[in-house]
C-alpha cells in the first residue's frame, strides 16, 4: 500500500512510453518531448499529491489536480494505452510489470523491491486508470 504512488508513477510512465512509441513513432527507450513533458507532470503531480500514499486512485480523486491541457493528453494516453495494457499484461502481468522489475523504460524513480502482492488489496486498483 505503501508503494502505490510509486506504483502509479510507473504505471503512467510505462503507459506513456506505450501510447508514444505507437502514436508518435518514439524509440522504446525514449520519448518525444511532448510525452516526456507529460510523464515529468504527471509525476510532479503524483509527488505533490496531498494525499500521499493513501492516495485513492486519480479517477476516484475529489481533487483533480491536472490542468486541462495536460488532463486531455493523459485521458488520451490512458484510453489509447489502458485496454492494450490489460491485453498485453493481464493483472499478474501488470503488477508483475510494474512492481517485480527494477528496469523502467522511462527514468527509473525509487526501485522498491515489493514482493509479490498476496492478496486482492491491489487487483482493482491496479487495472483502475490513474487518472
Ligand atoms: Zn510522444
Amino acid at each position: 500500500m505503501a508503494n502505490r504512488l510509486t506504483r502509479e508513477r510507473k504505471t503512467v510512465g510505462v503507459m506513456i512510453a506505450m501510447y508514444c512509441q505507437d502514436q508518435h513513432g518514439s524509440e522504446p527507450e525514449s520519448l518525444c518531448d511532448e510525452c516526456r513533458e507529460l510523464l515529468e507532470y504527471a509525476d510532479a503531480r503524483l509527488e505533490r499529491c496531498p494525499f500521499g500514499p493513501k492516495k485513492p486512485a486519480c479517477a476516484k480523486c475529489p481533487i483533480h489536480c491536472y490542468k486541462p491541457a495536460m488532463r486531455e493528453k493523459i485521458r488520451e494516453v490512458m484510453k489509447y494505452a489502458g485496454p492494450r495494457m490489460l491485453k498485453k499484461h493481464p493483472i499478474m502481468g501488470i503488477r508483475h510489470l510494474i512492481d517485480g522489475r527494477k528496469k523502467a523504460h522511462l527514468k527509473d524513480q525509487s526501485t522498491e523491491k515489493t514482493n509479490q502482492v498476496d492478496r486482492d488489496e491491489t487487483t482493482q486498483s491496479d487495472t483502475d486508470m490513474p487518472i
